[in-house]
């Protein structure tokens, strides 16, 4: 038996899930948030039940030691030694990475150099790795990448067109974000669909804060909405997905803003709370729009509208679509989106059932049993895919 933790650690917090492995048993799990404050917030769950703490955590460091002293002070291990492997989610692979590597110092010399094309984020990951590597040494951990599952898109589907050079010289492509999501997703439909993923076409919506679609054919990514970078695709909570790239320098012109500064407004201001003006979360928009509130009406339909071109789109990029699936806190949650979305694509044979759609948070199928493509809801769980590469790659 082993104990695995999946960590994921942002620039101002630290997620984990201690795991039994094989059994893929949740032995316990919490956050870290607010480091770098003296009020950090140290949560987590013991038997069900949360314990919080607020304490003064400067940094990543310090986040780990916390959270390994209160996994022995809480009898959740006894030492160390107990803890076999971890998992580190690392957003930005770049081309380098088609699947979870283990951690070494040269790949992490690799994950510092790919820092240039994800600077909001991969940064706060390498803080995590060296953090536990400092207190762990000896334990082996994984790097699970977001874009890896997105390696396998064709260059028609990945390549911007722009002038060829820019690609070869900066990288600059489409790179697609979510992917250990989305391929937890597409793995879990083929099995409750009883058919071997090689055989299937799958839509994946993951619609969370954060929101991108994926085709998958083949078990394989090859297609997806995000892009260089995870402002591109649909609307978002606060992202605004794609956009007329001339508005930047016209909104840089007409307001006086920076280019840094319209980026700010692109991916902290736009998207859902933008465009409703109030609220990035879709539950309020959701009571605003039904207490009669027409710009989260709008929001709603600006969200829902984008994610249901894509499905057409990606329909059409594969010849047809044998299942959609939507997953995270929207997805998972919301009828109000998803019978948005799915509205009016019985002409591509998607029969879905209003009275199923009612469901929220499990695994369920909301088409009629004669629909010729399913829909299905699943819970995503990115923690678990995390555990599974640790176990197959360094263990
Ligand atoms: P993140 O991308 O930060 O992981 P989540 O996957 O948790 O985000 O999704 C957060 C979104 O899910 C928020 O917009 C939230 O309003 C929405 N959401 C969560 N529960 C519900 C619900 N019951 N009904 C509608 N929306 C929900």
């Amino acid at each position: 038996m082993s104990k695995v933790i999946a960590i994921n650690a942002g620039s101002s917090s630290l997620k984990f899930q201690l795991f039994e492995m094989p059994s893929e048993n949740v032995i316990t799990k919490g956050l870290v948030e607010r480091i770098g404050l003296n009020d950090a917030v140290f949560t987590i769950s013991v038997n069900g039940e949360k314990v919080t703490e607020i304490t003064d955590i400067p940094e990543h460091g310090v986040a780990v030691k916390i959270l390994l002293k209160k996994l022995i002070d809480l009898d959740i291990i006894q030492s160390f030694d107990e803890i076999t492997g971890i998992g580190h989610r690392v957003v930005h692979g770049g081309e380098k990475f088609n699947d979870s590597v283990l951690i070494t110092d040269e790949i992490l010399g690799e994950l510092e150099e790919l820092s240039e094309l994800a600077p909001l984020h991969n940064p706060a990951n390498i803080v995590g790795i060296k953090a536990f590597k400092e207190i762990l040494p000896s334990v082996p951990a994984v790097a699970v990448f977001d874009t890896a599952f997105h390696q396998s898109m064709p260059e028609k589907s990945f390549l911007y067109s722009l002038p060829y050079e820019y690609y070869e010289d900066y990288g600059i492509r489409k790179y697609g974000f979510h992917g250990t999501s989305h391929k937890y997703v597409s793995e879990r439909a083929a099995e409750l669909l009883g058919r071997p993923v090689e055989q299937l076409r799958l839509i994946s919506c993951h619609l969370g804060n954060g929101a991108s679609i994926a085709a998958i054919e083949g078990g394989k990514s090859i297609d997806t909405s995000m892009g260089f970078t995870p402002l591109a695709g649909v609307a978002m909570g606060t992202r605004s997905g794609n956009i007329d790239p001339a508005l930047i320098p016209f909104i840089m012109e007409k307001t006086g803003k920076s280019a840094d500064e319209v980026l700010e407004v692109l991916n902290k201001r736009s998207g859902i709370l933008g465009v409703s003006g109030f609220s990035s979360d879709l539950r309020d928009i959701e009571s605003a729009a039904k207490e009669g509130n027409e710009r989260a009406e709008l929001a709603l339909e600006v969200f829902a509208s984008r994610i249901h071109k894509y499905i057409g789109s990606y329909a059409a990029r594969m010849y047809g679509v044998d299942a959609i699936i939507f997953t995270a806190g929207i997805g998972e949650n919301s009828d109000v989106i998803r019978a948005r979305v799915l509205q009016g694509l019985e002409f591509m044979g998607v029969y879905w059932d209003p009275a199923l759609n009612k469901v929220r948070g499990k695994e369920a199928f909301i088409n009629y049993p004669h629909s010729p493509v399913k829909v299905i809801i699943i819970p995503t769980n990115e923690e678990v895919m995390i555990a599974r590469d640790v176990m197959k790659i360094a263990l």
